[in-house]
């Protein structure tokens, strides 16, 4: 049996809803139905999701969510009327509003548009609608609670009807909502794929399937028929962001094929991931992802080599500020820590060279901001020579000035940090270096 994960683009609109509901009608093995919240209708729009974050916004500003509310309402009741549906949507949203009006934190508000997109895709198809609450469960620490997760889902296994479940969210023991992070639809997707045993995991986005390269950024990319799990954990953490990176946990487990599919395009055979790519070609180079918003904290020290400790005590300090490290390159006497701007939001960064300073006492200690990241993924780099050679020339020749190289143990990236100006160029002159 198959699950299938729809996302914001597809449920975004009557035409698009209609478009999911013959996809999941043309093949009865279509189950198990994760949806996201709508997402944008065209380029301007905003997606429900960010809606309601401005609602609780609002709700903390001004004691109650009333005009954000009121928008929401708006979107959710036309969807419903323009699918002819007779369900009350206005009685739900009561209850949402009330809801954010009575929470403590922003994520019972940004779950609800998962909430509400189910609501109305168990009507559309007439399945029966599963709260993601009272399956998806964390942690007293916050944390996912895979084993209890799974022992709940796979109850379902053997239904014989569809069921439709919202993404994004589950429950904290205290009985809150808790979601998980942005684009986490899909990780709900791949719990309930491992949980009901599905033979595939069908994740249905609004391109025809993963790309070589972000297509925001290069025109047109090649497209990818296969990844493997690790390939798509690296490239998808390093930006790429048609999947979440958490995705591939639940499914490795057992196995279960992802396949990346375009709902506006499902003749398409779309991308597959799975645990081992043997047999199948492999390029040298299967995919190109980049992120910008990275800092990073240079160290030199004559000797540091020989200093033994020092890593740990540098380390050490990040850990004190609750940081995690992105990369750690390190030369014979220079040690480099990148760590992602978010991470850094509410930490003083100061204080953090002070006590590196402090611990290691550095000949030199500088901070640099507007680092991007990119890296060049592929099980097929390990074999074949020149990868480095293609990837730093092309920067060379686009002109782009190199601050920071790091390779993976398992020789399947190379990540290189350039300065955000340069990102654009980066991604393009190393697309055309690989694939052109
Ligand atoms: P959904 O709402 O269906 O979850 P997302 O917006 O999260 O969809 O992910 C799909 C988007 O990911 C695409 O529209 C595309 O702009 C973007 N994207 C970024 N990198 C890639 C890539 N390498 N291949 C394909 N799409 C990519
Ligand atoms: N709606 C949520 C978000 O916008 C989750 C998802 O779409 O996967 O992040
Ligand atoms: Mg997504």
């Amino acid at each position: 049996m198959k699950v299938c994960k729809f996302g914001g683009t597809s449920m975004a609109t009557v035409a698009s809803i209609r478009q999911v509901q013959s996809i999941i009608e043309s093949d009865p093995m279509r189950k198990f139905i994760i949806v996201s919240a709508p997402g944008k209708r065209f380029s301007e729009d905003t997606k429900i999701t960010d809606m309601l974050y401005a609602a609780y916004a609002e709700k903390l500003e001004n004691g109650s969510c009333r005009y954000k509310i009121a928008e929401i309402r708006t979107r959710f009741v036309e969807l419903a009327k323009e699918l002819g549906l007779s369900v009350d949507m206005n009685k739900y949203i009561d209850e949402v509003e009330k809801g954010i009006n009575e929470s403590t934190t922003a994520d019972y508000a940004a779950s609800r548009g998962e909430y509400l997109s189910a609501v109305i895709m168990s009507e559309v198809l007439g399945f029966k609608m599963l709260d993601a609450a009272d399956v998806i469960k964390f942690k007293a620490d916050g944390t996912f609670d895979s084993e209890l997760t799974n022992d709940l889902v796979s109850k379902y296994a053997k239904e014989s009807g569809g069921i439709v479940v919202p993404g994004f969210y589950g429950r904290m023991p205290d009985k809150t909502i808790k979601t998980f992070t942005r684009g986490g639809s899909d990780f709900t997707g791949a719990i309930i794929a491992r949980g009901v045993g599905a033979t595939v995991y069908e994740n249905w986005t609004d391109v025809n399937g993963f790309m070589v390269t972000d297509p925001r950024l290069v025109n047109n990319p090649k497209h990818i028929e296969v990844l493997s799990y690790e390939e798509l954990r690296e490239l998808s953490y390093m930006g790429a962001s048609v999947l979440h990176p958490d995705s591939i946990f639940p499914v490795q487990i057992d196995k279960i094929p992802i396949n990346i599919r375009n709902t506006f395009n499902p003749e398409m055979p779309g991308t597959l991931i799975l645990d081992n790519t043997d047999g199948y070609k492999i390029p040298k180079v299967t995919g190109i992802a980049g992120r910008k918003g990275n800092t990073t904290i240079s160290l030199k020290k004559a000797m540091m080599n020989a200093e033994i400790g020092f890593c740990r005590k540098v380390l050490s300090v990040l850990e004190r500020h609750g940081m995690s490290v992105e990369h750690v390159p390190t030369g014979i006497d220079t040690m480099s820590i990148v760590l992602s701007d978010a991470g850094l939001k509410g930490v003083d960064e100061n204080k953090i060279v002070d006590d590196i300073r402090g611990a290691v006492n550095p000949d030199h200690i500088e901070i640099t901001h507007s680092l991007a990241l990119i890296a060049v993924v592929g099980h097929g780099m390990a074999n074949s020579r020149g990868v480095a050679a293609t990837l730093f020339t092309a920067l060379y020749k686009a002109g782009v000035n190199v601050r920071m190289i790091d390779q993976g143990s398992s020789e399947l990236n190379i990540i290189v940090g350039v300065e955000e100006k340069d990102y654009n160029a980066s991604i393009k002159a190393i697309y055309n270096a690989f694939f052109d």
